[in-house]
């Protein structure tokens, strides 16, 4: 049977010359759950420009309407504040579903995981839209394998403080594969490894946005353990051009998302230092527990099939964020103070 995508992919219209993987492709309908937050909203902001009529899902529980609002008013956006743990009737093609409190003090929200991807997954089999999970590197827990290959299972502590966070991704992968092999729905499967940039959420307490907002405001920079644990950071625009790709591209995944760039905790406190307050102090707090020793990714695979591989190095990716976050804290008129 010829599917509704399949009948309606020649109608639709390109745009520009070279087509590079279908990133200029006109006018779909795409549905965003989670993009009101940091990752979602700057998704959104590529999928307007490319001219799709995008729906945002979100219910701002660590989003902010400030990181869509300047589409408010565009009759190709809309924002439906709606939980996905509750089921929802749309019509769309494609869905990128980001919706998950993703910060460490929201660790509780297992259910967001579960039975908000079970909803999303049933709502892309009713309509037979394309659906893509954002899947995270925690799926590898502390892991035994250095870098991180898509075929290592994980070393995950299944009652562990965190393991709401990883097993409920791990559960929402599950879901995902099941529904593409029993409903032979298209999936797509990112593992996003950590990532950081403007519209990042200021206090939930990743190590990035800690050490940039604690430089600004003049407070030490808390560093948990030794520091010496490893972790590779991602500029958030190389994030969404790979999740563009992977969901345009044919292959399932999973697919490793993530800039193999590896930071001790201790380095990244001195790019900070560089780039904001060489003076700024460093104060070791003790480690939660758990904490994964060591995270980098094995891209091969998405440079392979995706042709992606990140651009933007720490040291340029910080200081766009630096920016953002001197606005947000001290506000524009005091955007120059440090
Ligand atoms: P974020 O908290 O900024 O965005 C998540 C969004 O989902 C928020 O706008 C929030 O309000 C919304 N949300 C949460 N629960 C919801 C619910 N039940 N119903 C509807 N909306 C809900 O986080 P982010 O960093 O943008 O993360 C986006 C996705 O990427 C998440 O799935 C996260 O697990 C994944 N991820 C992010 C990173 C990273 O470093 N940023 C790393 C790995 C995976
Ligand atoms: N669902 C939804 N929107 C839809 C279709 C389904 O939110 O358009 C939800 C539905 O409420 C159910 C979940 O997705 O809880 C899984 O749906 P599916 O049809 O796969 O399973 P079933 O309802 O048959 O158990
Ligand atoms: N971390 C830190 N200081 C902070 C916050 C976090 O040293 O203020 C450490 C944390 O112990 C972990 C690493 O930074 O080893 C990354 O933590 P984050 O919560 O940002 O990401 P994740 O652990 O989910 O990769």
């Amino acid at each position: 049977a010829v599917s509704r995508r399949q009948q309606q992919l020649p109608a639709r219209q390109f745009v520009g010359g070279k087509v590079p993987l279908g990133l200029k492709r006109k006018g779909l309908r795409v549905l965003v759950t989670g993009g009101a937050g940091f990752v979602g909203s700057h998704l959104v902001d590529r999928l307007v420009e490319r001219g799709d009529s995008v729906i945002v899902v979100d219910n701002l529980f660590t989003g902010r309407k400030e990181n869509v609002v300047h589409h408010f008013g565009n009759p190709n956006f809309e924002m439906i504040r709606h939980d996905v743990v509750e089921p929802i009737l749309l019509e769309v093609d494609q869905i990128y579903h980001l919706a998950c409190p993703a910060s460490p003090v929201h660790y509780k929200w297992h259910k967001t995981n579960v039975v908000g991807t079970l909803n999303m997954l049933g709502l892309a089999k009713r309509i037979n839209a394309r659906f893509l999970l954002t899947s995270t590197s925690e799926v590898y827990g502390d892991p035994l394998q250095h870098p991180q290959v898509e075929t290592y299972w994980g070393n995950v502590n299944p009652i562990g403080v965190r393991s709401c966070y990883d097993e409920g991704k791990r559960t929402a992968e599950t879901l995902t594969m099941d529904y593409h092999r029993g409903a032979n729905l298209e999936v797509r499967i990112a593992r996003i490894f950590n990532t950081y940039g403007p519209r990042m959420c200021i206090d939930d307490g990743r190590v990035v946005s800690n050490f940039v907002a604690q430089a600004l405001r003049k407070e030490p920079l808390t560093v948990y353990g030794d520091g010496k644990q490893t972790r590779s950071f991602q500029y958030v625009s190389d994030l969404v051009e790979g999740l563009m790709r992977l969901m345009e591209g044919e292959h399932v995944g999973p697919f490793n998302l993530g800039n193999p760039g590896e930071f001790t905790m201790l380095e990244l406190a001195k790019v900070v230092q560089d780039t904001i307050d060489p003076n700024a102090k460093i104060e070791f707090r003790p480690n939660t527990q758990d904490d994964p020793h060591k995270r980098k990714p094995d891209i091969g695979r998405a440079k392979e099939l995706l042709g992606w591989e990140p651009k933007i190095p720490l040291h340029k990716g910080l200081p766009l964020m630096v920016t953002d976050f001197r606005k947000r804290i001290f506000g524009d008129q005091d955007s120059t103070a440090t």
